[in-house]
């Protein structure tokens, strides 16, 4: 399947770690968009009883598995990151199955439009084509580290290894077609919400050839 819901108005939400996706989506929903986590949608997939764990189970075993029986994270990551094709048998697990999910949560979704939280977005590829717009939260990589420092409470060392694997602020500014610039409070953040949420109504009708304030 290319798209979640060829019928909706779509939007892909990405940012590197810690520059505000949660924040600035919790703002949008507010609204009565209808936001999608994908990194939700994959917690659940790997949580106590989750629906990735018996194809998980049978590719690594059984010891990939924590008594609860969710994947065992710690374990997964050491194993991803030594050996790359791991890394790419995890992932023919879990992305199909990611995209399914968040398509059957787009089916259902009754706001006026979807918002997907997607964090790699750009560097996946294959999200690009799947949404509308492209939107990027912003802020510079120093405010990224202190909150992520703050946040995690991780030494700055390892965050910055964090956003060494993931595409630059340039690279993530210049793909996308929208952008809100998140290096202040929360203030700040309001009327960029506000002046792109009536943007995508506007879309949003357009697409479904509805007058806006049928929506
Ligand atoms: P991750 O990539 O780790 O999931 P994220 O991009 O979803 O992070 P948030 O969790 O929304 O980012 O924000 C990171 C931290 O920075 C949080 O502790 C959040 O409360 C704080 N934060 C985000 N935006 C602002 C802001 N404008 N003012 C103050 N604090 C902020």
């Amino acid at each position: 399947m290319d798209s979640p819901d060829f019928t909706r108005f779509s939007v892909g939400l990405t940012g590197g770690i810690g520059c505000g996706k949660t924040t600035v989506a919790d703002l949008f929903a507010a609204r009565g968009a209808s936001v999608i986590d994908t990194d939700q949608i994959a917690h659940a997939l790997t949580a106590p009883g989750g629906a990735a764990m018996p194809a998980l189970v049978a590719e690594f075993g059984a010891d990939f598995a924590a008594p609860d029986g969710a994947m065992d994270r710690a374990k997964m990551r050491a194993l991803v990151f030594a050996d790359p094709g791991a890394r790419t048998r995890l992932e023919a697990i879990l992305h199909p199955r990611i995209r399914e999910a968040t398509a059957a949560a787009a089916l259902l979704a009754t706001g006026p439009y979807v918002i997907f939280v997607v964090p790699l977005l750009i560097e996946s590829g294959t999200w690009r084509g799947r949404v509308a717009r492209v939107l990027a939260i912003d802020c510079p990589e120093e405010v990224q580290v202190a909150r992520v420092m703050a946040r995690n409470n991780l030494p700055e060392a390892q965050v910055r290894a964090i956003m060494a694997a993931q595409v630059s602020r340039a690279e993530r500014r210049l793909a996308a077609d929208d952008i809100i610039l998140n290096d202040d409070g929360l203030d700040a953040l309001l009327p960029q919400v506000e002046r792109l949420h009536a943007f995508y109504l506007d879309e949003a009708a357009r697409l479904a050839g509805l007058p806006n304030e049928r929506l």
